[in-house]
């Protein structure tokens, strides 16, 4: 199927007519192909989202959430076509996106609706100096959202939902290699009756489409999720034009597992941390630290349980680990096995490619077990994204705080332990935006989410999402 820019509430072609190729990850094979726009296109996107803002940012935040729990409900009625567009294009199991991926795209629209309502100006009056101060919360006008192929519609209205319930028009870019459900979006919110103008979609490469919304003159914020290379090359770019940034980067997350733990629970979640999504989740746990009296037990109980976990075609219920998002990736994914043996890693599960029936071409690989005896090499200091983790024991609460954070990322972190004083100290200590004490990647939408280090600037949820994509403006005035 053959896809196009959304455009002040139509689909139009790009204007370069150049295009790009869309792959199925699972069959290997070109089943459509996408605009690859440029500046031109930006241009037009943003022509449109600046005639919708005047009358866009005046309507009441009550008109806005009511268009937006309307695309929630749309999002959840098509559920099941959605989500086989998500499995198609990511590769990921349809069962995920069934349960996970489309859902969460639904529910961030209806957290925005209410969080809009919720969140108004604050005043304070100076008693004795006869003033009022009143500070509102001004959208910013045209701003610019870019997303990964990691979890695509689930990042894609991550960041649109709030930029709209806050009065902002939008141009947006879905990554090129995951472009079918930001297709989608685009008539799910004109049925919605979201005013044209107010979300654009141009979909293309980072490089023409991506660094024209970024070097946009005009486009004040960027609100970016991907690598932290790309992270680092916006920036540059954006920083000498004062936009406003929010930069949800690269994580490499240490799993640290103490024996006083709930061991089944830790257990179970830790092979979810590990492998869902191909591990192509930047919250997995990607570095499992294991406490040194439960470490045989640990790897020989984890092996047996990843073992168990079925690779194969996405679209069949009982899969646990689809395909990898591109033949590219998954090259990448394989090479750190080499690197890491060369490393002095040693493999205990996994580490190959999988010849799956029926889709002998598609990127299968199987989830990968490396035990590490030295934590200073590159399989744990760079990140693969990809269904490979690290296995390593150690010693004390010290040594173990050390490891975990020797890593230029901070985004996540998990904690397995039972012991409340332990969880204080090392709650206070790991240096990340997020940590979980026996559990993982358990979200409130209302919670603030982002990491430290070089995972990023910024913070995206709840209110803070709203104050990212608005300004504040003081107003005092002086009575007598
Ligand atoms: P990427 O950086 O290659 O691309 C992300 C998006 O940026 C795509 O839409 C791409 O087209 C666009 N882009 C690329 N170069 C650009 C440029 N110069 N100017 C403007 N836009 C540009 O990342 P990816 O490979 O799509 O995603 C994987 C990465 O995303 C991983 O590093 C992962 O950790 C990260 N990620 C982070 C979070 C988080 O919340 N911190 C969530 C998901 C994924």
């Amino acid at each position: 199927m053959n896809i196009k820019n959304y455009i002040n509430g139509t689909y139009i072609n790009p204007k370069t007519n150049s295009w790009l190729d869309n792959y199925n990850p699972a069959t290997g094979e070109v089943y459509g192909q996408i605009p690859n726009s440029s500046a031109e296109d930006v241009e037009l996107a943003y022509k449109s989202s600046k005639d919708a803002f005047d009358s866009w940012s005046q309507t009441t935040s009550e008109v806005r959430s009511k268009i937006l729990l309307k695309i929630a409900t749309i999002i959840e009625e098509r559920l099941d076509e959605l989500a086989m567009a998500e499995s198609k294009d990511n590769g990921k199991p349809l069962s995920l996106a069934k349960a996970v991926d489309i859902p969460r795209a639904a529910s961030n629209f209806r957290f925005f609706a209410h969080a809009i309502t919720q969140f108004s100006s604050e005043s304070h009056e100076s008693v004795g100096e006869n003033a009022m101060n009143y500070t509102l919360r001004k959208p910013i006008g045209v701003v610019g959202c870019i997303s990964p192929w990691n979890l695509p519609l689930y990042l894609f209205t991550w960041k649109i939902a709030p930029a709209i319930a806050a009065g902002n028009c939008v141009v947006a870019k879905p990554s090129e290699v995951t472009p079918m459900t930001a297709f989608l979006l685009g008539e799910i919110c004109a049925e919605a009756g979201l005013p044209k103008g107010v979300l654009n979609i141009v979909h293309g490469l980072g490089e023409f489409a991506g660094q024209a919304i970024i070097s946009h003159p005009n486009i004040k914020a960027i609100s970016f999720t991907g690598g932290t290379k790309t992270g680092a090359q916006i920036a540059k770019v954006a920083a000498p034009m004062f936009k406003k940034l929010s930069l949800e980067l690269g994580g490499k997350n240490p799993n640290i597992i103490f024996d006083d733990c709930d061991y089944d629970q830790m257990l179970e979640t830790t092979v979810r941390s590990s492998f869902a999504n191909q591990g192509q989740i930047c919250l997995c746990g990607s570095r499992i630290y294991i406490e040194e009296t439960i470490f045989e037990k640990f790897k020989v109980d984890f092996v047996e349980k990843v073992s168990k976990l079925k690779v194969g075609n996405p679209l069949d219920e009982s899969t646990n680990v689809g395909a990898l998002v591109s033949k590219v990736h998954q090259e990448k994914v394989l090479s750190y096995v080499s690197i890491a043996k060369e490393e002095g890693g040693i493999l205990l599960h996994g580490g190959n490619k999988v010849n799956v029936d029926g889709l002998e071409n598609g990127y299968f690989m199987e989830p990968t077990i490396i035990e590490l005896t030295l934590n200073d090499c590159r399989i744990n200091k760079e990140e693969v994204f990809g269904p490979i983790v690290t296995v390593m024991p150690f010693k004390s609460e010290s040594e173990v705080l050390h490891l975990a954070n020797d890593v230029k990322y901070g985004l996540s972190a998990s904690l397995w332990t039972n012991n409340l004083n332990r969880t204080m100290r090392m709650t206070n200590k790991i240096e990340s935006g997020i940590v979980w004490v026996n559990t993982w990647m358990q979200r409130d939408l209302r919670t603030p989410f982002g990491g430290v280090k070089d995972s990023g600037v910024g913070r995206e949820g709840g209110f803070e999402a709203l104050r990212f994509f608005t300004e504040s403006k003081n107003i005092c005035i002086k009575y007598s």
